[in-house]
């Protein structure tokens, strides 16, 4: 049973909780209604929050303890107060929620935003924790070769409040508190460091103490790499984990598969994540999707391992999830464990990291908003 094993594989454990509401996969389009009123997850809870301190307080609490979706709901509010302020505020970013649970547990939530664009997030349980793995734009400017956000094209950047209620609308849908999801991945659709303020306001909601009060060490924001915003990450010290997809040890290779690569080295990548380690000593983890004849070779992992001496950091294998039209192919089980194992014997952690929700389309890099079909593997 035992075959030697030289690297861990995590795979994801069966589902132990979630389940709930969902809606029907082949649920309608949404005839949107424009919401022009101002979003309640503006302010800087509570401090802006309307009414006096005490009442803002109140609608806090309601909102990142209780979960309330409705003013309704919030019964120790003053009548009058409960009835004007729906006027006036939102709580709700999404015009329409959508659910797609997959088979392993996980549920892809499909988001009608009020301008009727849409976007994604993915609800993952595991025996220990509840992760939400969030979106910050509709689309993605960086047009990776291999990610079918990228194919997609970009639509626009995601608010402050839209990154933020992802969150909140899934544990409501999941019949939780927004405060049991202690795990917040920005790894669904979009280039977080592309939409720097908006993402930035989301993380400080997160970590706020009147609002969702987590663990800057519990959210981990995924980049392609783009050193300005790593460095300006570290500057702006949230604390939190970041994840860069480096898919490649050499600039040429890289470029085949990613465009930003044409405009920023791995060399000034690396310094900026040597810079935000050294500011946050947070052990960096280095995405590497594992794609065939493209960068999967042992001599690259040997090469990976090169770039990687001396800092901190922990290497996530993952297995390519295949999309319709995808231009580039996964690397075979056995090539992915020698790629591992090749690292492993330079000294470099590594994990091969399956993805869940496949069959839902809410792997990583599946998110395209087309995932209400089966995908024809
Ligand atoms: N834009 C950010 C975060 C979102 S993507 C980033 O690129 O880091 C989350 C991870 O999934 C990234 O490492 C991304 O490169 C990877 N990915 C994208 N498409 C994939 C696919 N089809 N299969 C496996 N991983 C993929
Ligand atoms: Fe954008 Fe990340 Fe996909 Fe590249 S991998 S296109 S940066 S979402």
């Amino acid at each position: 049973m035992n075959e030697r094993p030289t690297f861990r594989t995590e795979r994801d454990e069966p589902p132990t909780d979630g389940g709930a509401c969902y809606v029907p996969a082949h649920a309608p389009e949404a005839v949107v209604v424009p919401d022009e009123r101002k979003p309640i997850l503006l302010p800087e809870p509570p401090d802006e929050l309307p009414g006096k301190g005490y009442r803002k307080n109140q609608i806090a609490s309601w909102l990142y303890k209780k979960g309330a979706r409705e003013w309704g709901e919030m019964t120790d509010l003053p009548r009058r107060l409960r009835e004007a302020l729906p006027a006036e505020w939102r709580i709700s970013e999404f015009a329409l929620v959508q659910a797609f649970p997959s088979a392993d547990g996980s549920v892809k939530y499909l988001f009608t935003l009020h301008d009727g664009q849409r976007t994604e997030a993915v609800y993952l349980p595991y025996a220990d924790r509840k992760t939400v793995c969030i979106s910050c734009q509709v689309g993605c400017p960086a047009g990776c070769t291999f990610c079918a956000t990228g194919k997609m094209g970009f639509g626009r950047n995601l608010t402050g409040p839209e990154i933020l209620d992802q969150i909140l609308a899934v544990a409501y849908h999941q019949g939780l508190s927004p405060r049991e999801i202690r795990n917040v991945v920005l790894m669904g659709m979009g280039e977080p460091l592309l939409n720097y303020e908006n993402v930035t306001w989301a993380v400080r909601r997160m970590l706020n103490k009147h609002a969702l009060a987590m663990s800057p060490r519990r959210i981990t924001l995924s980049t392609v790499g783009i050193p300005k915003g790593i460095r300006r990450l570290a500057a702006d010290d949230l604390g939190v984990k970041l994840a860069l997809s480096l898919h490649a040890p050499d600039d040429e290779t890289r470029k085949k598969i990613i465009p930003t690569a044409h405009r920023y080295t791995i060399a000034e990548i690396m310094d900026a994540v040597r810079a935000y380690f050294d500011r946050t000593k947070r052990r960096v983890t280095i995405e590497y999707t594992m794609l065939r004849g493209v960068n999967d070779r042992e001599e690259q992992a040997r090469e990976l391992a090169r770039i990687l001496k001396g800092l901190v950091a922990h290497v996530n294998l993952i297995p390519f999830n295949l999309w319709e039209g995808a231009p580039v192919a996964g690397s075979g089980k056995k090539r992915i464990q020698r790629f591992a194992a090749a690292l492993e014997r330079a000294g470099v952690p590594v994990t091969v990291r399956w993805s869940r929700g496949v069959d839902v389309g809410a792997a990583c890099g599946q998110l395209a908003l087309r995932e209400t079909k089966p995908l024809s593997l």
